[in-house]
């Protein structure tokens, strides 16, 4: 059976071996868990989902919600959203797709039942060739040999993994935007009138209330982000100069003297793709010249959990057509 190494066990990652016939796949993971840029931070008895947010209710990939509700990963929640609301804009009711228990039960309950052997807490660094046979290399380990190799992470740390045997030259780099996200406990209700919304300030482009989604905390909890464009000029500001601003910023928002009990902050470098590779190159992956290297993410087709998704899908779908066939 061919041999088939996985690096990450984000959504991407696990979509692909989700649609890809039982093969001896191995996962390896950098972090201590599946589930990549979604994350739920558990501190004490407060859960905040500080990576992806939500699903869109409206995704559009047939079979996806019948698959994550047979492995009991997901629940559908109604909550008050507003779009702008700086300008005040109408409270709407709308429906969203959460993870059961923290969106981390996604990845979670996905990996567990794909019951293929990961690797954790195990970063790769290179890739080597040794008389035409791949193998991965974490520091000094070695693995190996494998058949192939699928690449998850986004576009710029897989270049760095590939670009030994992949030309890049006509390939233009894939733009991220940074964002700070800030997780902030409440000892009294901010008394807001909406669950989630976009535009408070300048500064701040999403919030969400973390009650609603998560078993009922006495302290209200929020996720906030701040925007792409103010993370780029404050990528370096120090964690508890900008949980003290943001929490100022919520109190004079909502005009509360609410005091806040915990808060934590994290920067993710890679958030949203800017541009696909989809729309740059009309291509849907990247592979090498053998087609034993495969390169993809949510970067290839959008900037979204479903883009993750349908990148797994549609590398799996090809693979399986133009490799394993012939
Ligand atoms: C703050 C924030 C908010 C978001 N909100 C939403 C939202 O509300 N709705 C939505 O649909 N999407 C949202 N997204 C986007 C969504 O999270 C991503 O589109 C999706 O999770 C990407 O999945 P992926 O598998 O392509 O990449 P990733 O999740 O980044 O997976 C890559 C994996 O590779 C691993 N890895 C990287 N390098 C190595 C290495 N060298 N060796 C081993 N492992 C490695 C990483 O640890 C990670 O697990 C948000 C993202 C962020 C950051």
């Amino acid at each position: 059976m061919k041999k088939i190494a996985v690096i990450g066990t984000g959504l991407s990652a696990l979509s692909l071996a989700y649609h890809l016939p039982a093969l001896d796949i191995t996962f390896f993971e950098k972090s201590w868990r599946p589930g990549g840029r979604i994350s739920t931070r558990k501190h004490n008895q407060y859960a905040f989902d500080h990576g992806a947010h939500y699903l869109k209710l409206d995704h559009g990939i047939i079979g996806l919600n019948e698959y994550l509700n047979k492995i009991d990963a997901i629940k559908i929640l109604k909550g008050q959203f507003c779009p702008n609301i700086s300008q005040n804009s109408p409270i709407e009711d709308k429906e969203i797709i959460v993870g059961k228990e923290g969106n981390e039960s996604i990845p979670i309950n996905i990996h567990k039942s794909l019951h293929y052997p990961t690797y954790f807490s195990k970063q790769i660094t290179s890739i080597e060739t040794i008389n035409k046979e791949y193998y991965l290399m974490a520091g000094e380990e070695k693995f190996g040999p494998f058949d192939y190799i699928f690449c998850s992470m986004p576009f710029e740390q897989s270049k760095t993994l590939l670009e030994k045997y992949i030309d890049y030259s006509d390939m233009p780099d894939i733009e991220f935007d940074a964002i700070w996200t800030i997780m902030v406990a409440f000892n009294k209700r901010l008394g807001v009138p909406f669950q989630f919304g976009y535009h408070l300030t300048p500064e701040i482009s999403f919030l969400m209330n973390q009650n609603f989604k998560h078993e009922f905390f006495n302290e209200e909890c929020w996720v906030i982000n701040m925007r792409a464009e103010w993370t780029k000029e404050y990528y370096n500001i120090e964690n508890y100069v900008l949980e003290d601003y943001v929490i100022n910023k919520m109190k004079q928002s909502f005009q509360s003297d609410a005091g806040a009990v915990f808060k934590k902050s994290h920067r993710w470098r890679y958030s949203y793709t800017k541009k696909s590779l989809r729309d740059i190159k009309s291509k849907r992956y990247i592979e090498s010249i053998d087609r034993r290297l495969y390169s993809f993410g949510d970067w290839c087709e959008g900037p979204s959990m479903q883009d993750a998704w349908l990148s797994g899908k549609k590398l799996a779908q090809d693979f399986t057509e133009n490799s394993l066939k012939h």
